[in-house]
């Protein structure tokens, strides 16, 4: 077996930039220091590119060079441009193109084994442990591939978010995966039919796990394909022998891996179903909830009612959701926070694990307008609190508040821990109209409660309105 010699003075490079990378991880872990974290990502990223450049023999400098600035160019302006709302099918489309360049290298390499030194010593067949490297990452890649592009289509409203659910989806994709993992165990005989149908099946696979997810799901379907890209890129780390790419494919595998398994606990979700794919599928669709909305009757507040019930509160308590970050209410919303402080308020935020529509949206945008850290709570240490709590104030969210997920079997939501909103005295509930539901689109009884006030409007100008009534 050939075995390739690693410059030390490289090695420690790219030592230096794993540490980085862990440091990076680190820090993201905690909105105080994640500015830190992707300083020291950033670090960690140019130390493994320029070693990378400049201690292998590279066809041509220049062509490398010219790809990247067009590279930069085009991340530059698409993270300028990005709405928050719009991240989670960035994040996809990203880890689309992971899964694509690692079916790419896989290609090359074993299209030109000679120019990435995995051909037996003095022989023209690939290295036997390359091919199942290589197998693993095109394999790997595909899935990604195509899995994202499906999570993208259904984020970003080009395909229903509804599940597509396919007659013996379980046993297809069962039967698909284990074809996948035989035809790689199998590809050490080298045969260009074994390897074109381990690239084609993982496509097909792909595609077939992510068309069943819909409803509330779909935060764990991007944690997972983020875990999926990372172990591609590890897998295509083996078959380059580059060691920088084998540790940030593996961090990135496993840290993505662990943040699935975080959001299954926070949904309720097991997580082999996850990877099975359609977990929670089965449920009746868009209802649940209660009956009809259009018979039952609902209260309609105003900010001035809103002003003097909270000025008149000891505790508040503020659930933010995807509704603030589309009206990029959080600016407004600090303001009432610290004109009801003023008036001796008790306030917290309540954050979700899904609320918004990525994993930590909400803790972004309340930091981007300087909200206490000190005042921000996950769900499991808050939700108690509500039985205390004089007012609960919701601003956009919605599945997270939804009682149906407790006591509605039929619920695509069924299951998800939310917050018990019902418990406060009084609840102010912003969305702009009756009509709208939450992402999972079922009706929410918590607008039908006696002790709700809808508070129909965008969240900014609602919340503004309710600043105007409290400084009055
Ligand atoms: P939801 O998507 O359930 O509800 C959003 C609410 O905001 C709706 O009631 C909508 O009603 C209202 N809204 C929208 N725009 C405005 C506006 N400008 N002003 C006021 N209100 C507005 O939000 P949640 O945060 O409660 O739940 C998140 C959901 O998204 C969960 O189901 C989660 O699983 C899913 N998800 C989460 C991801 C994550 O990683 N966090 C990723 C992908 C999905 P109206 O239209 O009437 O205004």
């Amino acid at each position: 077996m050939e075995v390739h010699a690693v410059n030390p003075l490289v090695a420690f490079a790219y030592l230096v930039a794993g540490v980085c990378f862990i440091l990076a991880l680190r820090g993201l872990s905690s909105p105080a220091t994640s500015r830190a974290g992707n300083r020291y990502g950033m670090v960690g990223m140019a130390i493994a590119v320029v070693t990378t450049l400049v201690t292998h023999e590279v066809a041509s400098l220049p062509e490398i060079l010219v790809a990247i600035a067009i590279g930069a160019v085009i991340g530059l302006v698409t993270a300028r441009k990005i709405q928050m709302t719009q991240m989670p099918q960035l994040v996809a489309a990203f880890h689309s193109l992971v899964g694509l360049a690692a079916v790419l290298v896989g290609v090359a390499a074993y299209l030109n084994p000679g120019a990435f030194g995995i051909l037996e010593p003095g022989g023209l067949d690939i290295l036997k442990g390359s091919r199942i490297e290589m197998g693993l990452g095109v394999a790997i890649g595909a899935i990604t591939f195509s899995g994202s592009v499906i999570a993208f289509a259904k984020l970003n409203g080009n395909m229903s978010g509804a599940p597509i659910l396919l007659p013996g989806r379980h046993a297809l994709n069962l039967t698909a995966l284990a074809a996948i993992v035989i035809l790689v165990s199998l590809f050490h005989w080298d045969t260009p039919t074994l390897f074109w149908a381990i690239v084609a099946l993982s496509f097909v696979i792909g595609f077939l796990l992510i068309i069943p997810i819909g409803g509330a799901d779909m935060p764990v379907v991007v944690s997972m394909l983020n875990s999926y890209s990372g172990w591609a890129a590890a897998a295509m780390g083996f078959t380059l022998h580059n060691t920088a790419m084998i540790i940030t494919g593996a961090l990135v595998g496993s840290s993505g891996a662990i943040l699935s398994y975080i959001m299954c606990r926070a949904m309720n979700r097991s997580f082999v179903s996850v990877i099975a794919g359609g977990f929670g599928a089965d449920a009746g669709g868009a209802s649940g909830g209660g009956a009809a909305k259009e018979q039952r009757p609902w209260k309609r507040g105003s900010a001035e009612d809103a002003a003097f019930l909270m000025k008149e509160a000891e505790n508040v308590i503020v659930i933010p959701g995807y509704g603030m970050a589309v009206a990029q209410a959080q600016h407004a919303l600090r303001e009432m926070t610290d004109l009801l402080k003023e008036h001796g308020v008790g306030v917290k935020f309540a954050i979700h694990p899904v609320a918004g529509r990525m994993p930590g949206h909400m803790n972004v945008l309340l930091a981007e307008a300087n909200v206490p850290y000190d005042d921000v709570f996950e769900l499991e240490d808050i939700n108690s609190e509500f039985a205390q709590a004089d007012v609960a104030f919701i601003i956009g969210a919605n599945d997270v508040v939804n009682p149906a997920a407790k006591t509605e079997k039929s619920s695509p939501i069924y299951g998800m821990p939310v917050f018990d909103v019902d418990k406060a005295k009084t609840i102010f509930f912003i969305k702009r109209s009756m009509g709208g539901q939450g992402y999972a689109g079922v009706d929410n009884d918590v607008f039908y409660m006696d002790q709700t006030m809808m508070l129909l409007a965008d969240a900014k100008k609602m919340v503004e309105e309710i600043n105007k009534a409290l400084a009055d």
